[in-house]
């Protein structure tokens, strides 16, 4: 943490890799849902939208301090799990005072669920979007339903294709995240097939994978412990994302990035323009792996 810098934030605090440069700014802790089996990020935490006046006093220190640094605040991300699940009306106090303190502002990222946006009218996010909120990240974690309902999403995978169309139509762009080997070897052949098939019906204009790592104390890991779950091995984990890019056909450019801290292998590009140069890393970094390899586990990790 800087020093000086006047928000203490109530941890843990978790930001999409792309929002590094951020400013990141608490709506809301925890997360609305807060059931999915493999996740603890907010486990620890109960879900509440924070005052809109605590808020405001810190986009003005904030204001005050980068001002003071001679530092222009370009992005946002607000936090934390599904800060759109805060109302409408609380979220745009918020980008009010957040253009009074940073005229310069490009652009605003949110992390979201389906289910926060269904719950917002038409009018709502277009509303957002004219504030510049125009980037959501969105857990689609898996195109299977089976997936989906084994691991407690809360939603389905339509629902995420029909969130992504209604942002685009006012004006927002869909960062979707994909968890590669979620739920395990017996569903592995229905998570790939769907994942790709969902993928390619969302209008989303980023994309990422994550690889699932069983966290401590988490339903999931209880379920790998008692053998209900045979995780992916690397190789396998390779297997499922050359799949993917083999079978993902989105009409426009889509920002790929494998990138993620829970990656072994790091991969990013532009599908499908670099197709051809993801599949042949690969397929090179398959033919190496040890077959008995599995990714490493970190309780940091989702
Ligand atoms: S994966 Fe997302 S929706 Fe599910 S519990 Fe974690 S933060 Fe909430």
């Amino acid at each position: 943490m800087r020093s000086g810098f006047p928000i203490i934030y109530e941890q843990p605090v978790f930001r999409p890799p792309g929002e590094a440069q951020s400013l990141l700014l608490q709506v809301t802790t925890g997360c609305s849902h807060n059931r999915c089996t493999f996740c603890a990020m907010y486990r620890g935490k109960s879900f509440r939208v924070r005052p809109l006046a605590e808020i405001q006093r810190e986009l003005t220190l904030c204001a005050d301090y980068f001002a003071r640094r001679g530092e222009t605040v370009r992005k946002i991300f607000l936090c934390d799990g599904d800060a759109l699940a805060a109302p409408s009306a609380h979220l745009l106090g918020v980008l009010d005072r957040v253009h009074t303190c940073f005229p310069a502002l490009r652009r605003i990222g949110i992390y979201a669920t389906a289910a926060n946006v269904r719950a917002k009218t038409d009018t709502e996010l277009a509303l957002l979007g004219k504030r510049k909120l125009t980037l959501a990240y969105i857990g689609l974690e898996s195109g299977s339903d089976a997936v989906l309902r084994a691991v407690n999403k809360g939603n389905n995978a339509a629902e995420v294709v029909e969130a992504a169309q209604r942002l685009s139509q006012h004006g927002w762009q869909t960062s979707l995240i994909v968890m590669l080997g979620l739920n395990g070897r017996a569903f592995a052949s229905a998570h790939r097939e769907e994942t790709a098939m969902v993928i390619s019906q969302t209008p989303a204009r980023f994309l990422s994978f994550l690889t699932t790592v069983a966290v401590p104390n988490t339903p999931y890991f209880r379920a790998i412990e008692a053998g209900d779950i045979q995780p992916l091995t690397s190789r396998e984990l390779l297997e499922e994302m050359h799949y993917l890019i083999a079978h993902i056909d989105c009409p426009k450019p889509v920002i790929f990035r494998a990138n993620h801290v829970s990656n072994q292998f790091p991969l990013e590009g532009v599908l499908s323009k670099d197709r051809a140069k993801l599949l042949s890393t690969l397929e090179q970094w398959i033919r190496s792996c040890p077959a008995n390899l599995y990714p490493d586990a970190n309780p940091f990790l989702l």
